[in-house]
């Protein structure tokens, strides 16, 4: 431990991670920092049950703690610095989202004792303890841990559950600490060191909120799922009397009834649902919450008592509507045991459209196979239509077939709607990149199944009369002339100025032409290197030809028939400024498409909404407003 520390905490700052810059910045003030808080503030803001467990703890054993959430209190700068200032030490979990501000905090702090709680990714210990931001950092759970820390500090070397920096400042891992098996033990969160109001959830539409904690673990184990390394697969429940009392006590001390149940998954037992809804019942508690379930386990019996009880919603972790890729997620589930699928969800609903897109169509041995756009442009051909014979296949960079996928999709749903406006049935509607990439190849599919071979374009070995010519310059022109129109070879000839070619006996008709291929595309290659593409451009649309330059995608913007008719079009971008951006390809005659705004930030198109959509008068928003509701 670093000398200058304190040899003894006796108290203890909680804080919650914020925006931090300098000392010199106040945070509470600054509205473009506020503004930037909003964001979150806007949506909701969390309280910070973890560090107010940990607190209750440490009051319990009889040490001074402070709570400051600095962001959703929009606290001065001035309160959080004499509050640090205070401490012996300071507890702040790792967040992701505020390492810099966490580290820039720390740093003016260094003479306390700094401890970061959570934060299981191993890169974390090691950026946080070699480079100086923390002394001490809590992995597993923290309430038993913190307590015998503080006790001990500064010989916390047997201290279970931490990670800190030896004398030769090394990290140290120690030995994990057992998982507390008797929630019911844990006091009550510190709510009443911060002010209620200020934490709210938006399925309460803005008022306050109370966030609690019934159960911790869960019995399943998903491959991306962090409770795994915490918890250990092994689930704890508190007691729903227990459970019940805290609720009880949120209500009349800090007067909020709206609840978030902060369990991984609450819907694990049937048993241990229906005794907290019961308890809750049994009191008469008149409450609202919402808790996260697996949609596999619901029952209707037990939602009907969550009802009963205050439930106004669950949320359900979905993932995917495909089981080989819940198989993957080791999510143990299936989509028709989510109750997700068409079947299920059509008798409820008979008008339903359910939409689904696979990757290789919903028959045939691999319709349980995943990919992507690039899976799609093989399987489909598409690779080996473009390029010219002999060479790999070849991709079209961007997701082409991702693209046409989407518009496959609309276009089925839309046709659904249609077909539900005459018979009053909707449908299932199923989509596949493999079907999608073969139907945007109509005709490359037609000969291939025709003929057995889809020959890729060859410049030297097909119709020079459908070609592509590299002109002065370096850029290139295609053009095509109808090989059955007569007179056209003649008006060519002219045309380039070579007469003489009309009646070159190797390219009288257009089966000369094609047997000589070759010789004629070499002659008209050193026709057309003789000037620029704008004007073969012109002299080849004065005769009446098809033609057109061979863009790069760069050179769209400045392509005016591409901008004039808004296929590309200018746009104002609040990140990237003045910028281009592909406009809708179709006009509509009695209206307007394309793009209208950048995606919004967070509630920026609130006010719209309710105006257009909801038919909010001027006077009612603003009241909502007032209210800070949105
Ligand atoms: S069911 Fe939910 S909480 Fe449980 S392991 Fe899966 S993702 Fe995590």
């Amino acid at each position: 431990m670093a000398e200058n520390k304190t040899l003894k905490i006796q108290r203890v700052l909680f804080i919650n991670p914020f925006l931090y810059h300098s000392k010199n910045i106040n945070i509470g003030i600054d509205p473009v920092v506020v503004r930037h808080a909003g964001q979150a503030i806007k949506t909701g803001v969390t309280f910070p049950i973890g560090l107010a467990y940990m607190a209750a703890m440490l009051l319990e054993s009889g040490y001074e703690v402070k709570l400051l959430d600095p962001l959703a209190e929009c606290l001065p700068l001035d309160e959080i610095y004499d509050a640090s200032c205070w401490s012996d030490a300071i507890v702040m979990p790792y967040s992701p989202g505020h390492k810099e501000g966490i580290k820039r905090y720390f740093s003016d702090f260094r003479q306390k004792v700094r401890i970061v709680s959570g934060g299981i990714a191993p890169y974390i210990h090691d950026y946080l303890l070699s480079n100086d931001i923390a002394d001490i950092i809590i992995k597993g759970e923290p309430e038993e841990t913190i307590v015998e820390l503080v006790r001990q500090y500064p010989n916390v070397s047997d201290v279970k559950g931490i990670i800190f920096r030896s004398n030769s400042n090394k990290p140290v891992i120690n030995p994990r600490r057992p998982l507390i098996m008797d929630l019911d033990r844990l006091p009550f969160p510190v709510r009443h060191l911060t002010n209620p109001i200020h934490y709210w959830d938006i399925s309460f539409f803005g008022q306050p909120t109370a966030w609690i904690l019934l159960s911790r673990g869960c019995s399943f184990d998903c491959i991306f799922c962090a409770q795994f390394e915490i918890n250990q697969r092994a689930v704890r429940r508190r007691n729903p009397k227990n459970i019940v009392d805290e609720m009880e006590q949120v209500v009349k001390k800090q007067k909020v009834k709206n609840f978030v149940f902060f369990d991984e998954t609450f819907n694990l037992s049937d048993k241990f649902v229906i005794d907290v809804c019961d308890e809750i019942i049994k009191r008469n508690l008149k409450v609202h919450w919402w808790c996260s379930a697996r949609p596999d386990l619901v029952r209707f019996d037990v939602v009907k008592r969550m009802k009963e009880s205050g439930c106004i919603e669950m949320r359900f972790g979905v993932e995917s509507a495909n089981d080989e890729i819940l198989r993957y997620l080791n999510k143990d589930t299936t989509v028709e045991k989510m109750k997700m699928s068409y079947p299920i969800l059509q008798e409820i609903n008979p008008r339903l459209i359910y939409a689904s897109v696979t990757m290789f169509g919903p028959n045939g041995p691999d319709s349980h196979r995943g990919g992507f756009d690039f899976q799609g442009q093989a399987r489909s051909g598409l690779m080996f239509s473009t390029g010219e014979p002999d060479m790999p296949p070849l991709a079209v960079v961007f997701a082409v077939i991702d693209q046409v996928t989407a518009i496959w999709a609309s276009h089925a749903v839309l046709s659904a709607l249609i077909m539900r406006d005459r018979s009053g049935m909707g449908q299932q509607v199923q989509v596949s990149i493999l079907g999608s990439a073969l139907g945007l190849q109509y005709f490359n599919v037609l000969i291939g199944a025709l003929t057995n071979d889809a020959p890729r374009h060859s410049r030297t070995d097909t119709d020079p009369m459908r070609n592509m010519y590299q002109c002065k310059g370096g850029k290139w022109i295609c053009f095509t002339l109808p090989s059955l129109q007569p007179g056209l070879w003649k008006e060519f000839c002219q045309a380039i100025e070579r007469p003489d070619l009309e009646s070159d006996a190797r390219f009288i008709s257009f089966e000369k032409r094609l047997e000589n291929c070759g010789e004629l595309v070499s002659i008209l290659d050193d026709i057309f290197a003789a000037k620029p593409r704008e004007e073969w451009d012109d002299i080849l649309e004065r005769h009446g030809f098809f033609c057109a330059p061979v863009n790069e995608s760069s050179e769209l913007k400045d392509d005016l028939q591409v901008t004039e008719n808004k296929y590309v079009v200018d746009f104002n971008h609040p990140v990237f400024g003045k910028v281009q951006f592909p406009g809708y390809p179709v006009h509509f005659s009695e209206a307007s498409a394309g793009p209208r705004s950048a995606a919004p930030e967070l509630g920026e198109h609130t006010e719209e909404v309710l105006r257009e959509i909801g038919g909010y008068s001027a006077e009612e928003i603003e009241r909502l407003r007032g209210k800070e509701i949105i």
